[in-house]
């Protein structure tokens, strides 16, 4: 199994100490399932190893990877900070009583309204994206009267090598100012000069899913090196170096394990000399991982609804869910692994293409995969499906969204209830 928290007993999955089956049998389907424990210890992977490795850190969880109250008041217990990326995530994070010094506002289109509105919940740090938004900032904090603690987002100017669609870090990107063509120089500069903005730092986002360290090396030392021009030509000493997110997870058994709390240890030596080098005062460090927090502590389970072979071509499951509650195969061919959760000693020798319920052809959930003849009826579990899943889910073809039930030492719990029909009434006029 790709994770620990999965298991097989009397020919059902097990997930989080939990038969798969008779959670589906208790709250319907589809059905978001996610491991509270798993979580934790995720968080805690990053807090302990970041918090042991470097001067001065703090883990920032990336909300859009999935944001709900329950999972913010968990980060919060845990003394994560948090990632948003909208007034949503951020109104959302603050009814959930989430420590607003501890969050981020992130985005490279930020409105006024949104802006005035993190200001006057007190958001910690603006990440600064642009000019334009520099200025917004600047004059919006100087009407309310505050002076406002900000990052700048900058493009390094590097290729993560993973897919085109989740790479942030290349010059050519809507994210960021570039450092290598000089104008982030200007940016810190003009930053400087704002009187209601507080200067903490710098900010590099590369990629996500990245499974070596090299990807972070790269970031620190053209970071590290554009501090220390910061310092010989503006005078300014960065005290944030915010590297970003990504490591991966294990989609499927042919993604590597990642010894996140090793990579950590080697990321703050290869930081520590870096400094030395030259000559910099250790900054505190942030990173800000999404999908490697709750994605292996999330799982779908469908109830397959029809299965059919057309004979010299190919054979098709559709189940109960699809683009709506997890639309990343129809965005980017996302790899997925998909167990038959209540028929899991029989042999697989039924390929087949698990097709989702919306009347849309690319609405897949996954090619090529191996299960038993499937008949209506059986249950379909997709593994890893924590992150990007339900922070995606629509309402295309007029579905509700799935609950989030929470799994914690035994015990479960709705986090999130299931989208019913009034729900989907709700906002039409009467
Ligand atoms: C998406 C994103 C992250 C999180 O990436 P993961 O792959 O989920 O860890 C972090 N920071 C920024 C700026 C992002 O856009």
């Amino acid at each position: 199994m790709i994770c620990d928290n999965l298991s097989v007993k009397n020919g059902h999955l097990f997930f989080a100490g939990r038969d798969t089956a008779e959670l589906a049998g208790q709250y319907g389907t589809p059905l978001y399932l996610m491991d509270e424990d798993r979580l934790r210890h995720n968080c805690r992977v990053y807090r302990e190893a970041m918090g042991g490795a470097f001067a001065a850190a703090l883990p920032l969880y990336a909300s859009k990877a999935l944001a709900c109250r329950r999972v913010y008041e968990i980060l919060a217990e845990e003394g994560l900070g948090a990632d948003v990326v909208s007034a949503g995530e951020l109104y959302l994070a603050r009814s959930a009583a989430f420590p607003m010094d501890k969050v981020f506002f992130h985005g490279n289109s930020k409105t006024d309204e949104e802006i005035a509105f993190a200001m006057d919940c007190g958001v910690g740090y603006f990440i600064i994206d642009n000019l334009d938004e520099l200025a917004a900032v600047e004059q919006l904090a100087a009407r309310k009267g505050i002076v406002q603690k900000a990052l700048l987002r900058l493009t390094p100017g590097i290729d993560p090598h993973t897919f085109d669609a989740v790479s942030t870090g290349q010059v050519d990107s809507k994210f960021g100012v570039p450092i290598e063509t000089g104008q982030a120089l200007d940016f810190v500069r003009r930053c400087l000069e704002m009187p209601h903005i507080r200067l903490r730092g710098i900010h590099a986002h590369v990629g996500s899913q990245v499974f070596t360290s090299q990807v972070f090396y790269d970031t620190a030392d053209i970071m590290l090196s554009f501090m220390a021009q910061l310092r010989g030509k503006l005078g300014y000493t960065a005290e944030i170096l915010n590297l970003g997110g990504g490591y991966g997870v294990r989609y499927t058994e042919d993604d590597p394990v990642v010894d996140i709390g090793g990579e950590i240890g080697r990321v703050a030596a290869h930081i520590k000399d870096g400094c030395s080098r030259l000559g910099l005062p250790e900054p505190m460090v942030l990173m800000e991982p999404g999908r490697s927090i709750v994605a292996d502590a999330g799982l779908t389970l469908y109830t397959v609804q029809s299965t059919k072979t057309i004979p010299g071509y190919k054979n098709y499951v559709s189940v109960d869910g699809g683009m709506t509650d997890n639309p990343r195969y129809a965005l980017y061919q996302a790899a997925y692994t998909i167990e038959p959760a209540g028929r899991m000693d029989e042999a697989r020798d039924f390929v087949c293409t698990v097709g989702g319920r919306c009347c849309e052809s690319g609405d897949m959930i996954q090619e090529n995969v191996a299960l038993p003849r499937l008949r209506r009826g059986d249950l379909l579990a997709v593994l890893t499906t924590g992150a990007y899943n339900y922070s995606m889910a629509s309402n295309y073809n007029t579905v509700g969204r799935p609950p989030i039930v929470m799994l914690s030492g035994g015990r479960d719990y709705v986090a999130v209830r299931r989208e019913t029909f009034a729900d989907l009434a709700a906002r039409d006029l009467p």
